[in-house]
């Protein structure tokens, strides 16, 4: 379940299954990144030192994000990733963000193995199947047993504002029997992008999903939304800070 919180003061979206973790997804009164809004640079860039000052870190890892399929784990001594759309972490007390404006955003959590991802998963990542990779790598080369991570989907454009065309549906849609992730208008369809991500991951054994009912085009005014808004927009985060000890506690 979703509920809205507080980051000592500021709005944010926490889901129940990471409680006790710190993660959340900021919104617009607690904007990290500015997207192409110019004019809210400064009030990010303090967001960001107070961030990091509360959650006690001297630096966030990030990437430049091209709705791709790279995933990266991430190093002590690298904090920017090119060319990424996941990263992924086991560091004691690393902190990962990526940024977002309707694209869905997915937090993976292993608190038996104090590992974490974030996955920045529109619909061309969706296509390109990036959540079910992000698992396969944490599964290959982490050792992770899928069971144990819990999944949190993120706020994203919903069906009811994700119009396309049939290009974009035969790339998203494999099967067509699965009813409940699109609808059909006219010539047009409307996609559940969230759903779509939840699929990959319950086919890659992860079962422990929680997902979000909220349209960030519908919620623009607490959610940041490049349909909404004709792309002129910033950017709300996903944030997630790997524990300093072993266990989630
Ligand atoms: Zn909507």
């Amino acid at each position: 379940m979703f509920y809205f919180d507080n980051f000592y003061g500021k709005k944010i979206l926490k889901s129940s299954l990471l409680n006790d973790c710190d993660c959340f997804f900021t919104t617009r009164e607690f904007p990290l990144t500015k997207g192409s809004l110019d004019s809210i640079e400064l009030e990010c860039n303090n967001n960001r030192i107070f961030m990091q000052n509360k959650l006690n870190i001297k630096s966030l890892k990030t990437a430049k994000q091209v709705h791709g399929e790279n995933i990266e784990i991430v190093s002590d001594e690298k904090d920017f990733y090119d060319n990424t759309d996941a990263l992924i972490s086991n560091i004691p007390n690393s902190t990962l963000i990526l940024n977002f404006a309707d694209c869905v955003p997915i937090i993976l959590y292993s608190e038996k193995d104090n590992t974490g991802s974030i996955i920045h998963a529109g619909w061309r990542g969706c296509a390109k199947e990036i959540a079910a990779k992000t698992v396969e790598k944490m599964k290959k080369e982490l050792n992770i047993n899928p069971k144990d991570i819990i999944a949190i989907i993120g706020p994203s454009i919903g069906k009811c504002c994700f119009e396309t065309d049939e290009d974009v549906f035969l790339q998203l849609i494999k099967d067509k029997t699965k009813k409940d992730i699109y609808a059909q208008k006219g010539n047009k369809y409307y996609i559940d992008l969230k759903m779509l991500n939840k699929y990959q991951l319950l086919e890659k054994d992860v079962h422990n999903i929680d997902i979000s009912d909220y349209c960030t085009c519908c919620m623009s005014d607490i959610f940041f939304s490049y349909r909404k808004e004709n792309g002129i927009t910033a950017r709300h985060s996903a944030v997630l800070k790997i524990k300093g000890d072993k266990k989630c506690q």
